[in-house]
């Protein structure tokens, strides 16, 4: 991988935007990120629109996704969301079912099941999350930049606006932005906390929900910096994904790239001679089919020049195709000077289908999910723990009883709420609980306390070990071990 030092024809620097640089800003010998300058000052990116058969079918799938994206939240399944992530209470909701605090071993399996399986998914098909469905490209490439196209005038010729933009149309831009951005914290913030609390946060005044507001506000803003400052600072700064590739990828994995084969000695086209038979354009003799025209840089999101070979700034955004594609249309060579291929295929060697990721990651991924399964089979519905007491005594009582007084913890862990009781089987030992029988909430952590009196006959060396039975309204049937103190 390299980092690209070519010059950027799609972008803006800070001293071309009148800002000059100070000639005691210390100069960097080399260019460190595509959207810096030397001197360490924002280059801005303006990248022209490609159209072609990646961007349709890309803004095809984008359009699906923001409204997936938008209805998830409202999508439910017997009256339980598809997916909440409730993280005040505690309580994640995925596909419809409810996992607690006490299901940290599901969780677990279930996330590293999901980072294998991008792993897997970027070793064959290289990073077509981040070009095709991450929200972060989504969002920007298909809501914010055609506003910045449609009312900064660039209208998707790249670089930055020559002419200067009428007061009426910068304001147009930003409240467009602020709208969308609103939106997008909207359905961010109803995976977190439901469409119900969303509504009434919309409907009722800030003051009632002070901090609900703060919260609404604080996203919004977060959103408005991302999408019209940080933008693609985000996929190359602070996404650990791009950082990853290196690891993530190898050399047969699928992957935009330029031919540089074919490409090589890249140079400008000759000028049009008149011919008999009308204009023609020819090749320099011993040129590639590359003429250095730079629509690839251009209409690159990040900066780079995909000449240079592959860079963790690519965000396979496939853009440099279709804007390769038109370029080969229009000088009558085949497309794919920049196709999606593998590093092993640009270089001649056989592609191998078969690799060693390419089998661990699914084995690992099978393994993980049937333990998933399994643990998920075997989940017990109510978590029922007995808690310490402070003062661990016992109390004859004046018929002769022992009196054991103890408190237990029971959580919900269903998804509905549930009726529990508890009981001895032994009809010597008598339970009393003004606590039961107790209904409780789903996910909700309840204690009880119970007294439970037991003829001094049954205690040995002054212990008598029994088990307390546990049922609730939906058929649980379960038992737990006490233990109860009494004379010796
Ligand atoms: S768009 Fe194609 S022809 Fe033009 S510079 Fe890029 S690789 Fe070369
Ligand atoms: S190099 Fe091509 S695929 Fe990669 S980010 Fe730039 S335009 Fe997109």
């Amino acid at each position: 991988m390299s980092n690209s030092n070519a010059d950027h024809p799609a972008t803006t620097s800070g001293s071309e935007a009148g800002q000059a640089a100070s000639p005691q800003n210390l100069q960097s010998p080399d260019m460190v990120l595509t959207t810096l300058d030397k001197d360490g000052k924002r280059r801005w990116m303006f990248p022209r629109l490609s159209k072609g058969r990646f961007l349709s079918k890309r803004r095809a799938v984008a359009y699906l996704l923001i409204a997936l994206f938008t209805l998830i939240p409202y999508i439910k399944i017997n009256g339980t969301p598809f997916i909440l992530l409730d993280i005040v209470h505690r309580k994640f909701i995925i596909f419809s079912y409810t996992f607690l605090p006490t299901d940290g071993i599901l969780l677990a399996i279930l996330l590293v099941s999901f980072f294998l399986s991008i792993f897997f998914i970027t070793a064959v098909l290289g990073r077509v999350w981040c070009g095709w469905a991450c929200p972060q490209t989504v969002y920007m490439e298909f809501l914010y930049r055609p506003i910045e196209r449609l009312l900064s005038g660039t209208a998707g010729k790249g670089g930055k606006p020559t002419k200067t933009i009428a007061g009426w149309r910068l304001a147009a831009k930003y409240v467009l932005y602020f709208l969308v951005s609103c939106y997008l914290a909207h359905t961010f913030l109803a995976y977190f906390v439901g469409v119900e609390a969303l509504r009434t946060w919309i409907v009722s005044s800030p003051f009632k929900h002070p901090v609900a507001f703060v919260v609404m506000a604080f996203t919004t803003v977060m959103m408005l910096f991302d999408f019209t400052i940080f933008r693609e600072q985000l996929c190359i700064i602070a996404c650990p994904y791009g950082r990853f590739q290196s690891v993530l990828l190898d050399r047969n994995s699928l992957i935009v790239t330029y031919d540089k084969n074919r490409g090589e000695p890249r140079g400008k086209m000759a000028r049009k001679k008149k011919q008999q038979d009308g204009d023609i354009a020819l090749p320099v003799a011993d040129n590639g089919d590359c003429i250095d025209c730079k629509m690839c840089v251009q209409t690159c999101p990040t900066g780079i020049d995909i000449r240079d070979g592959l860079q963790f700034e690519c965000v396979s955004c496939t853009q440099c195709i279709d804007a390769c594609d038109s370029i080969m249309d229009k000088i009558k060579k085949p497309r794919g000077l920049i196709r999606y291929s593998s590093q092993a295929a640009i270089d001649g060697e056989k592609q191998k289908l078969l690799r060693p990721r390419i089998i661990v990651y699914p084995l690992i991924i099978a393994v993980l999910l049937t333990a998933f399964i399994f643990a998920l089979s075997s989940k017990q519905h109510v978590y029922i723990k007995e808690l310490r007491q402070v003062r661990v005594n016992y109390a004859a009582q004046t018929d002769g009883s022992i009196l054991n007084v103890k408190q237990f913890k029971i959580i919900n862990r269903d998804d509905q709420p549930r009726t529990y009781n508890l009981a001895f089987d032994n009809p010597e030992i008598r339970l009393t609980s003004e606590d039961l029988p107790i209904t409780i909430a789903p996910g909700q952590p309840t204690q009880i306390n119970i007294q439970i009196y037991t003829p001094p006959s049954l205690f040995k060396n002054g212990k008598h070990l029994t088990s307390i039975r546990i049922t609730d309204d939906n058929g649980y049937n379960s038992t737990l071990d006490v233990s109860l103190l009494g004379p010796f």
